[in-house]
């Protein structure tokens, strides 16, 4: 994408994120993509760049991060012609699962990923809302190495720049649509 179309695409996303601020907890300010999810164009022009960037890639799984990742992880992996992994919650999955314990934003949680979906071989894009410290980033990379397979990188709609993701997780391929 050219530097003109990124900005284009800056200024056309960026009206959609809602700010919330104190919430959860007082201090977080809450980026709230339910008014993007609601406008079609939103939606379609946010998944579509975010596949877009891993099109080259042979990406044959897309992970997505509950909850708000499993929304926009379903149309990128339509579009990169691969399959959808639901990372999850701890007690959610039914069957034989990884875990994996991190630190969030706003306090501490574990994710779980079934084990027996991954392999060697399968090239593999996280996909997420938000980057925020990276601590769900990079528990979700590792449930995806400790399958064997490859972790090709990571698209996320939002990275707030002010926080330690995108250093958390310099050592791997990261997009993100907007900074703040
Ligand atoms: P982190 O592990 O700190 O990078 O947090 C990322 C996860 O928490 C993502 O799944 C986001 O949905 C959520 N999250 C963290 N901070 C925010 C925020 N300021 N606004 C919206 N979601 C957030």
């Amino acid at each position: 994408m050219t530097t003109a179309a990124r900005v284009e695409l800056d200024q056309f996303l960026r009206p959609f994120i809602r700010e919330i601020p104190n919430f959860p907890k007082p201090g977080i300010d809450f980026k709230d993509i339910t008014p993007l999810l609601a406008d079609a164009r939103a939606f379609r022009r946010a998944t579509e760049a975010m596949a877009a960037a891993f099109a080259g890639d042979r990406i044959s799984h897309v992970v997505g991060v509950e909850s708000r990742g499993f929304i926009l992880a379903g149309p990128i992996a339509q579009q990169l012609g691969a399959g959808f992994i639901p990372v999850r919650k701890p007690g959610k999955l039914p069957h034989t699962v990884e875990r994996v314990d991190y630190t969030l934003e706003y306090g501490t949680d574990a994710l779980e990923m079934h084990r027996d979906t991954l392999q060697w071989g399968h090239r593999v894009l996280v996909v997420d809302d938000v980057l925020a410290t990276g601590g769900t980033a990079k528990a979700t990379c590792d449930l995806i190495e400790m399958t064997g397979a490859e972790l090709i990188g990571c698209s996320v709609l939002i990275a707030l720049a002010e926080l330690p993701g995108l250093t958390v997780m310099r050592h791997r391929r990261v997009h993100s649509l907007l900074r703040y």
